[in-house]
């Protein structure tokens, strides 16, 4: 029982570090506690503007792409300017340019990200409206246009790809506009740099519907074969989006920092 209580009152008393803790709750009697000795007023939590439109981005939000400008958070590969359009108040991509990253690095976070694959539609299975949202620049979340339209499970908008399906398929109507909400946990790595000590985790709402649970990657995103543990360590990284040939065009792109 007194654990327990030692437990409860650690993960209460988020503020302490695990030995100040252990070395203040052993003295305590829990029939001599009062309420307020587990009510934590400071350090008060942080306040922020939560958007008034849902989507939208919150006051502690970086905004990646506003509708009117692209190069001041964007390039690409070689770190050029991209040649992925603006159209409509949308991030266009070009067949052919290549991949656009953040210059930005990221670890842990909160991404809000709007998509839209062609109404005219053309091809099918991996060939119709693909591109993808490349978590620190290695695992990828497809995007595609996924309705009416099969492919592999794990393929499928809204895939890790190759590694998790979704757990429905949410899709909207090609021509639509669609939203990822992604809470990304990035990988921590041991004093092997070639494993994960914890492996990068990831959880996604797909026009609101929770597609991804908390899963945990097996590694980098790979085309041909397993994803193994096998990589580099690294850390902060940027957020690139995958020129598949296809004119998928982005807007409203925020990130949180956590
Ligand atoms: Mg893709």
């Amino acid at each position: 029982m007194k654990k327990k209580l030692i437990i409860n009152l650690m993960l209460c008393a988020g503020l302490f570090t695990s030995i100040q803790a252990q070395q203040t709750v052993k003295t305590l009697d829990k029939d001599k506690m009062t309420p307020g000795m587990t009510e934590i007023m400071d350090p008060e939590v942080k306040i922020i503007q939560p958007a008034m439109i849902a989507g939208d981005a919150p006051s502690d939000a970086i905004v990646l792409f506003n509708g009117k400008d692209v190069n001041s958070e964007w390039e690409d590969s070689k770190g050029n300017p991209t040649k992925w359009i603006i159209m409509d108040g949308a991030l266009v991509c070009v067949k052919g340019s290549g991949v656009i990253k953040t210059k930005r690095k990221f670890s842990n976070f909160q991404l809000h990200i709007e998509w839209k694959t062609p109404s005219d539609v053309s091809g099918d299975g991996q060939g119709r409206g693909n591109s993808g949202v490349y978590l620190q620049g290695l695992y990828e979340v497809q995007v595609l246009d996924s309705y009416n339209n099969r492919t592999y499970r794990q393929g499928q908008a809204g895939s890790l790809y190759k590694q998790y399906a979704p757990l429905v398929n949410a899709s909207r109507k090609p021509g639509e506009w669609q939203s990822y909400d992604i809470i990304y946990t990035a990988p921590s790595f041991g004093s092997d740099t070639t494993i994960y000590f914890t492996p990068p985790r990831v959880t996604i709402l797909h026009n609101g519907v929770l597609i991804q649970n908390n899963v945990s990657l097996r590694g980098p995103t790979v085309y041909v074969g397993i994803p193994e543990y096998f990589i580099k360590k690294h850390g902060p990284e940027s957020l690139v989006l995958q020129d598949h040939g296809n004119p998928v065009a982005y807007r409203n792109i925020w990130i949180r920092e956590l």
